[in-house]
């Protein structure tokens, strides 16, 4: 096998691919797009498109395909192979400039939620230059954007790349506002560090609930769970571990920086980490992480599950946004530094993310809010559906010093003063730091914990990064206009820790005293997605997006409207998929099981007529009454279905999916396992708990 220097990013058009196969004025032009965000002159553009072409040819490669990230929250592709007519009847191999930077895919089968209705069913894909092209499965792959004709984003990226615009312009400002003038941009780093399931294939495709819906809709708790906690950072697998090394290999050659791998808490989960990049490269590196791992398990006769919840009784997924800004000149906005000057500058940074997460806790539990999701957020494993920010002790006081005056033992008995005094130094640690937190500062950046495991992460950094942007344009507007630069700062600052505080919290999470002490503070507790969506398009998130030009009011609405819709359609799948299981499988099988009994009742009897029957009469009036009870629950449902078809309103119809559909399937639920934990193994359907999570 070859080292993985040379393996890594060799399927990657990468800087040094570029340096040496681009004529120079070529790499110059195409370089200053990617750095300034420029638009690429049509003539470098098809020079670029002909040497793209000859290498994907020369790795093998005869198709091309702009890749992008509808609203589905997977990723697309459409294909084009390279051939063209040549003059003597064969076929040349052709990739021309426009190809590359423009396609036209069909828009009318993506969701739009209603933008469609408005505007031209066409839509286009533009180039992203900055996320380099790729082969994967034999095809060029180009990473773009996705709008429709009118302009408005039919994606995940073109907001993302827009937040990403807007955060560089606030932060830029302050920079200036501190003597820097070096700087030329800022970006956002993100290392998302990814959860999963892995499980047996053959006994995956025994149970339709997995395949539908990715979840169990059934299923009762095993003789052992997590409790042991002997599966974290346990012992890998061998038959893991061989998928864990092909799943790095794969992700290398596309120049992803696979890092960490371990086991996780739950049997058969594990997670993989990243090693942190650019914010749009991360996405796009974990949409193609995601859709790896999927693949390469296949190979391995094993199923990766990336939904949220598939197991009741142990964790579900998460996916761990470690977020930052940093300048092209190498420095991470969010690292306390040496000097009291980059310290001020660190604790203005600061102050922004904090006063950003307290203004828009709503919209941060609105851009992780989703039906599977729900499953996590407020259970014992992932952060409560309360926003609130873990800043650690050291800080916290350092914080509390500067807001009140009172002298810091930190720093040697005296008053902490913005732009006089160096920050104690800070623990940058990983050993007692806050798992419970969902929004926890871990030394140089913030961990945003309440992301579910199969979303895109685009959505909850967009957010990020407006709100950041906007709290930063306050306060650049506000020192701007300042005569005394570092009083004004110290004013500030004192301002935001004494209006903001109460969204830091450093205890525990998930106490019961916390949700009541939330509540105390005037936090909001937003516990599911249709308790939280509607939030999204309240006045002041409509005007802190299109302040920024993130997201026009129109595209607003139709994001509310594809979520809500989404979210009704997993419920109304998985409804269907559990009467679908309850009827054909589980009543079948529980009523084979009866009759099984009643025959050895009548057999015994026959036989021996004193002989007791109590056992199987017992289980016969248990069971029985079981399934009377799944049976008719199940015409209820089939019921509240149709009920609900019937709202014209697509928040009343989601908001009855979540308070009796749902409610419903957990009834059908309770039942069905109490038939599991009576009915013999032989009778059972499908595979158990204990098969799926201790059988890899
Ligand atoms: P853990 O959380 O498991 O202790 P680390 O703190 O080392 O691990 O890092 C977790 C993730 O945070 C990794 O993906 C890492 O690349 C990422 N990370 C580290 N620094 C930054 C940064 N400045 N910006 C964004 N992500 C970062
Ligand atoms: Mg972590």
């Amino acid at each position: 096998m070859s080292s993985v220097t040379e393996i890594f990013g060799s399927m990657v058009f990468n800087d040094s691919v570029m340096k040496e196969r681009l004529p120079k004025e070529a790499y110059r032009a195409l370089k200053k797009t990617m750095s300034e965000g420029r638009h690429l002159d049509p003539h470098i553009a098809g020079v670029v498109a002909n040497e793209m072409k000859n290498w994907a040819i020369e790795k093998g490669a005869t198709h091309f395909t702009h890749w992008f990230q509808p609203m589905t929250g997977v990723t697309a592709e459409k294909h084009d192979s390279f051939i063209s007519p040549g003059i003597d009847g064969g076929v040349i191999m052709e990739f021309s400039g426009k190809e590359l930077i423009k396609g036209e895919p069909d828009a009318s089968s993506f969701p739009s939620g209603g933008l469609r209705a408005t505007f031209e069913a066409r839509g286009y894909t533009a180039w992203d230059p900055t996320s380099y092209a790729f082969i994967k499965d034999g095809t060029l792959c180009i990473p773009t954007a996705f709008c429709s004709y009118g302009g408005e984003a039919l994606d995940k990226k073109t907001p993302l790349l827009r937040s990403m615009q807007a955060i560089n312009k606030q932060a830029i400002r302050i920079l200036r506002l501190f003597g820097n003038t070096e700087v030329g941009r800022v970006n956002t780093t993100v290392g998302p560090e990814q959860e999963y399931f892995l499980i047996d294939r053959g006994l995956y495709e025994q149970r339709k609930d997995l395949i539908y819906t990715r979840r169990t809709l059934f299923g009762a708790r095993p003789p052992k769970g997590q409790e042991l906690e002997d599966h974290y950072f346990g012992v890998i697998r061998l038959r893991v571990s061989a998928f864990m090394k092909e799943l790095d290999e794969e992700l290398w050659k596309l120049g992803i920086l696979a890092k960490t791998k371990h086991n996780e808490v739950a049997p058969a989960q594990h997670e993989l980490a990243p090693i942190f990049s650019t914010t749009n490269i991360a996405a796009d590196h974990n949409q193609l992480t995601m859709e790896i791992m999927k693949k390469v398990a296949k190979k391995h006769d094993l199923v990766c599950i990336l939904q949220e919840k598939p197991f009741a009784g142990v964790n579900g997924s998460g996916k761990h946004n470690n977020w930052s800004m940093s300048t092209d000149t190498g420095l991470n906005l969010l690292e306390p530094g040496d000097s009291p000057q980059e310290n001020a500058q660190f604790l203005l940074f600061l102050c922004a993310v904090i006063q950003a997460v307290d203004d828009y806790q709503d919209l941060l539990r609105v851009s992780v809010a989703s039906a599977g999701n729900d499953h996590r957020l407020g259970a014992n494993e992932a952060p409560p559906a309360i926003i609130s920010m873990f800043l650690g002790d050291e800080l916290t006081s350092v914080l509390h010093a500067i807001e009140t005056g009172e002298q810091c033992d930190s720093v040697g008995k005296t008053e902490m003063r913005i732009g006089v005094h160096v920050l104690p130094s800070l623990p940058k640690d990983t050993t007692d730091r806050n798992r419970t937190s969902p929004f926890a500062f871990t030394g140089n950046k913030f961990e945003f914990r309440m992301l579910g495991s199969a979303a895109s992460i685009s959505g909850p950094n967009t957010v990020l990064n407006t709100i950041v942007a906007e709290t930063l344009s306050q306060f650049a507007d506000e020192l701007e206009k300042a005569n005394d630069f570092t009083s004004s700062l110290n004013i500030l600052i004192r301002r935001v820790i004494r209006e903001h505080k109460r969204i830091i919290f450093n205890g525990n999470n998930y106490s019961d005293e916390w949700v009541t002490e939330a509540a105390r503070r005037g936090l909001l507790n937003l516990k599911s997605t249709v308790d939280a969506l509607p939030y999204f398009i309240a006045d002041k998130n409509i005007n802190l997006f299109v302040k920024h030009k993130v997201f026009t009011k129109e595209e607003m609405y139709s994001r509310y409207e594809i979520q809500l819709e989404n979210y009704q359609k997993v419920l109304h799948i998985e409804a269907l998929t559990m009467l679908d299981m309850v009827r054909k499988d589980i009543l079948p099988a529980v009523e084979g099981y009866i009759h099984e009994l009643c025959d050895t009742a009548l057999s015994k009897k026959a036989m021996a007529p004193q002989a007791a029957c109590q056992v199987e009469q017992e289980l016969v009036t248990r069971l029985s009454a079981l399934c009377a009870c799944v049976y008719s629950k199940a015409d209820e449902l089939d019921k509240a279905l149709i009920q609900a078809k019937s709202r014209e309103n697509t928040l009343e119809c989601a908001v009855y999916y979540h308070h009796t559909v749902f409610a419903l399937m957990q009834e059908i639920r309770a039942a069905a396992d109490e038939m599991e934990i009576h009915t013999a193994e032989k009778y059972w359907p499908f595979p158990t708990y204990g098969d799926l999570l201790f059988r890899i």
